[in-house]
């Protein structure tokens, strides 16, 4: 996917916004189980969502973390906003592919989980991953642990920690999600009698709608995120919820539950606009 791709929630507006794609050695995105080829491309998907009166983008991309990342300004250009209008940018969590962007945004609140913040700013936590001792993904982890003093230290004077669930804005709910990441994040947009749910990174690969229980090699606590991603599969289904995640093909979609087992349809365009 490339730039911004236009589609609705009720009276909203809203975009998913490319920020590029890395490749990933196959066995970090999914267990032996799922037989991964040597390498996978995950896409990078951002979403900015207009109410009328605030807008709000959900990620902010990976920067210069790889040769095809970054792309998150040109796509925002694309739909006629300049950074100064973003009120508020929501970390899903603090990954290096999901804040790099929050300096871009000058006038924005930057709401993450309180408890995201503490684990990944904690003196215990920076010295962890300095010492590739949390992961078991070597190097990565200091780019890790570099990235959030880089990128939301700075950001400190506009944070909003939450402690619970929270309505940023009208319609805009974003409620803990945990199991990625201690603090991970997810987003209830809803507006008329649309909703979309973004997931952020609880699902990143299509493979782990039909199989929930295949966890990656990011995913710190296996277990929580398991139940996380259930959960929030099962609501997207019972509330008939559109789909988002950072990692998704095209960012967007649905999802379904057939006799226990659920499918993931991608949305193409605008055409799961009701
Ligand atoms: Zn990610």
């Amino acid at each position: 996917m490339k730039g911004a791709e236009r589609f609705s929630i009720g009276d909203y507006d809203c975009w998913t916004l490319a920020d590029g794609e890395l490749t990933y050695p196959g066995w970090t995105v999914l267990p032996p189980e799922g037989a991964p080829p040597a390498e996978i491309t995950a896409p990078y998907i951002a979403m900015l969502v207009d109410t009328g009166s605030t807008r709000i983008l959900i990620d902010t991309g990976a920067g210069a973390l790889g040769p095809n990342t970054g792309k998150l300004p040109e796509s925002l250009a694309a739909t006629g906003f300049l950074p100064e209008d973003v009120h508020a940018v929501v970390l899903s969590h603090a990954h290096p592919d999901h804040i790099a962007g929050v300096q871009l945004f000058p006038n924005a609140a930057v709401v993450m989980m309180r408890k995201e913040f503490e684990f990944w700013m904690s003196a215990e936590t920076q010295a962890r991953l300095e010492a590739c001792e949390i992961y078991g993904l070597g190097a990565l982890e200091v780019v890790m642990a570099a990235s959030v003093r880089d990128h939301v230290a700075p950001a400190r004077d506009r944070l909003r920690l939450l402690d619970r669930p929270t309505e940023i804005a009208a319609g805009i709910l974003v409620f803990p999600a945990p199991g990625h990441t201690p603090g991970h994040a997810a987003v209830l947009v809803s507006s008329g009698r649309q909703q979309l749910l973004y997931v952020g990174d609880a699902i990143v690969h299509p493979a782990q709608f039909e199989h929930p229980e295949w966890v990656c090699a990011f995913d710190l606590s296996p277990e929580e995120t398991v139940r996380t991603r259930k959960q929030l599969l099962e609501r997207a289904v019972a509330d008939r919820c559109l789909f988002a995640g950072f990692h998704l093909p095209g960012g967007l979609g649905a999802v379904e539950a057939r006799q226990g087992v659920f499918r993931w349809e991608q949305a193409v365009g605008a055409r799961m606009n009701a």
